[in-house]
């Protein structure tokens, strides 16, 4: 029997009730027996957080702490250089084996530029993947064409069939839309807006207690 994981990476600059909805709806739908929420050391896409990834990955342990099913993994924090996605999915099958299916987790604004992911044409020989759309993207790009065929090749409805072999498979499931981005939350806590209800109330504190995003 295949267990299925789902991989969450992310700068979790900060976490927010729009990555943990994600997790826990994919959790049920999809039957995972855990997912692994997996900060970005140094983000090859993005520019370097002013936030140390030791203080991300304090905000995603508290967010998480109470729910069976999701594990914090810092195997990304505690490489040098990049992080880049391929070789955490070929650490996490020497870790785990082969009797796992590897699910990455993108949302549509991360699935929309993922041919320009090192070696992002292996991806898919290690993990399936389920694609999410992320609500109001300010413009819906085009789909390059590489990951259109990414796509047509690979495409699977069946929930099922992500049990059945260990990679290899990109599906779409609908999730709750929420239109929450860490962006939007540095944004707003800049200007002293109250981020509650967004972000878990122990990240509120936390934040507040260490001082960030001022
Ligand atoms: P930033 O605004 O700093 O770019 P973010 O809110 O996009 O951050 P990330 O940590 O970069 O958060 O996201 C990690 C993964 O979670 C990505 O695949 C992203 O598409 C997805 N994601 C983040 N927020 C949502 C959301 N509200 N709904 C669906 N997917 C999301």
């Amino acid at each position: 029997m295949i267990k299925l994981i789902g991989i969450l990476g992310g700068t979790f600059n900060p976490i927010h009730y729009g990555h943990l909805r994600m997790a826990q709806e994919l959790a049920d739908v999809l039957g995972f027996d855990e997912v692994r929420f997996i900060p970005a050391a140094t983000p090859p896409h993005k520019p370097t957080p002013e936030v140390s990834p030791g203080q991300r990955a304090a905000m995603v342990e508290l967010a998480i702490s109470n729910n069976p099913l999701f594990k914090l993994d810092t195997r990304e924090l505690e490489r040098t250089g990049a992080s880049y996605t391929i070789d955490t999915l070929i650490s996490l099958r020497e870790e785990l084996g082969e009797n796992v299916a590897l699910c990455l987790i993108l949302g549509s604004d991360a699935f929309v530029k993922l041919n320009t992911w090192h070696r992002w044409q292996e991806l898919i020989n290690n993990c399936h993947i389920i694609l999410v759309q992320r609500p109001n993207l300010a413009v819906q790009p085009k789909l390059p064409e590489e990951l259109t065929t990414l796509l047509h090749d690979h495409y699977t409805e069946n929930i099922s069939d992500l049990s059945t072999k260990t990679a290899g498979y990109v599906q779409m499931q609908k999730i709750t839309p929420l239109d929450i981005s860490s962006t939007k939350i540095r944004d707003d806590l800049k200007l002293g807006r109250s981020q509650r209800y967004l972000v878990p109330y122990n990240i509120i504190e936390y934040i507040s207690t260490h001082k960030l995003y001022k």
